[in-house]
């Protein structure tokens, strides 16, 4: 049982971030190192160390080295899992420690952070940890004079760069099914939330895990991330991030060793809500804690509600309720249900967003501001905006903060056009009493996932990604593993 005199304890003390780990040493980066503000009060946290080129370089050599020495790739799978194993219990024993140095550091919200960050992480190693002894090869239904073998191997060395909102959720996605299959990995976290990898890092060496398979390099995207993705010997790309950073990752691509990239890039989902909802109370309160939670800093987020007309009205009124509940505060209590913007650049973002959306016709009928500037920290009022319209800006674009565009709808046709009327394509929600309805629009929808009477429940078993720009590749579930290997076919004459 977590208390808050525990938080209160562990936040209290200062922070000391580790700086680069190159081959399994904590080695100083020769970048400018970077200042990291707390966006709980705007003040400086600790210091992160700056990779160049030249230190990306020397990780992707340490892990190619690891790769082909076989140090960890060529362990037996029951060495590796029992290293996988360990990291995880030892994610479970810090897992208070982790998610207050994360809040911390990116601002989401402590009772959700503690779930969705080291909790999930753990679970996500030991589901990699049980399942890469049960990846088989196959034999090939050839003519009875060969003998055609698929083999599944690693692909060498993986460069994963990963966002600040869940940093160990899915930094744990990329790293896990990476290591499972024996690949070597250099991993770049996003500046803004880079302490609670360096951390797991820290573990993951305590685990057993052997010196340069893992790899971390911290510093600015357009550095540090750029050189990852430029680089020569990086086999296989994993990105999590924004539409226009994995554009430019397609293109470092192109311009260097044509690396295979798999690129998961937000979304702009659609919560549809249907008139026939059983219950349109539980609905509302969903659709609230679809966009609200992590102040609306998650990729799968119901960030576009699509009411049916006959109901907008009460359901635009209940949802607001619900959502007025839902205030931000400080985001190490354990009480808070909106923690902090994550920087102030995303906090400005997120307004400019809004005064687009008033200039273009959207009404504000909740939130709208900053709030709590006193602290000195990044909040904003839970927003709700009506009457988006699909050329709108905010119909179109992923704010990732705490805006929800409202939009009415007429008929299931209807829903379906409004909702695929996006660019992206991750995840969707519709709610419905009506069992052939609610499988018509699974069918219709062009998305990555859809919930059915519920929005953003998941576990590790289904695979998360998304079609169109959101991106392509899955994270989670045993379909992951496909990123991080290579058929090989040997085709053998008898
Ligand atoms: P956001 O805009 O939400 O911060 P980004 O896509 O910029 O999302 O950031 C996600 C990750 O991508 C971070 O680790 C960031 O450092 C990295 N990144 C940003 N720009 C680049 C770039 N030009 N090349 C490689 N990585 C980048």
């Amino acid at each position: 049982m977590v208390t808050q005199t525990e938080i209160d304890r562990l936040s209290a003390a200062p922070v000391t971030a580790r700086p680069l780990l190159i081959e399994g040493a904590w080695v100083d980066g020769t970048g400018d190192p970077l200042p990291v503000l707390s966006p709980i009060d705007g003040q400086p946290l600790t210091t992160l160390a700056s990779a160049t080129a030249a230190d990306v370089g020397r990780a992707v050599t340490s892990a190619r080295a690891a790769f082909e020495d076989g140090r960890w790739s060529r362990q037996p799978p029951a060495a590796r899992k029992a290293v996988l194993h360990r990291l995880a219990d030892l994610i479970q024993q810090h897992a208070l420690e982790l998610a207050v140095l994360g809040v911390r550091d990116n601002g989401t919200e402590i009772s959700m952070a503690l779930k969705a960050e080291p909790g999930s992480a753990a679970g996500t190693f030991r589901y990699y940890a049980e399942a890469l002894d049960k990846v088989y090869g196959e034999i090939a239904p050839t003519a009875p004079d060969v003998l055609g073998l698929i083999h599944r191997d690693p692909v060498g060395v993986v460069g994963a760069i990963v966002p600040w909102n869940f940093p160990l959720m899915i930094g744990a996605w990329k790293l896990a099914p990476a290591l499972a299959m024996g690949n070597s990995v250099v991993l770049k976290p996003a500046e803004t939330a880079s302490l609670t990898l360096l951390r797991l890092a820290e573990l993951a060496l305590e685990a057993g895990l052997p010196p340069g398979v893992l790899n971390v390099v911290t510093g600015p995207g357009h550095i540090t991330g750029a050189a990852l993705a430029l680089s020569m010997d990086v086999d296989v790309l994993v990105f999590t991030g924004s539409g226009a950073t994995g554009r430019r990752l397609l293109e470092y691509s192109a311009r260097s060793n044509l690396k295979r990239c798999y690129l998961e890039l937000g979304g702009k989902s659609p919560n549809i809500v249907f008139a026939d909802t059983p219950d349109l109370g539980a609905a509302a309160q969903s659709a609230a804690t679809a966009i609200f939670r992590n102040a609306g800093q998650v990729c799968v987020a119901g960030s576009r509600l699509l009411v049916e007309r006959s109901i907008h009205d009460d359901f635009v009124a209940a949802l607001s309720q619900a959502s007025a509940r839902m205030q931000p505060g400080n985001p190490l209590q354990l009480t808070t249900q909106i923690g902090a913007i994550n920087s102030e650049p995303q906090l400005d973002r997120n307004l400019g967003f809004l005064r687009d959306a008033v200039a273009e016709g959207g009404q504000i009928v909740l939130g709208g501001d900053r709030t709590l500037t006193e602290t000195g920290g990044w909040y904003m009022k839970p927003t709700i905006v009506t009457d988006v319209a699909p050329h709108h800006r905010l119909y179109r674009e992923e704010v990732f903060g705490p805006v929800l565009a409202v939009t009415p709808f007429d008929t299931e046709d209807e829903a379906a056009r409004l909702a695929n009327a996006s660019d992206y394509g991750l995840a969707a929600g519709v709610w419905t009493a009506n069992l052939s309805r609610a499988h018509r629009m699974i069918r219709a929808l062009r998305t990555g996932v859809v919930h059915v009477n519920t929005y953003g429940g998941t576990d590790g078993t289904v695979p998360l990604g998304g079609v169109r720009q959101s991106g392509n590749g899955h994270d989670k579930s045993l379909h992951a593993l496909d990123k991080y290997t290579d058929l090989k076919t040997a085709w053998i004459q008898l």
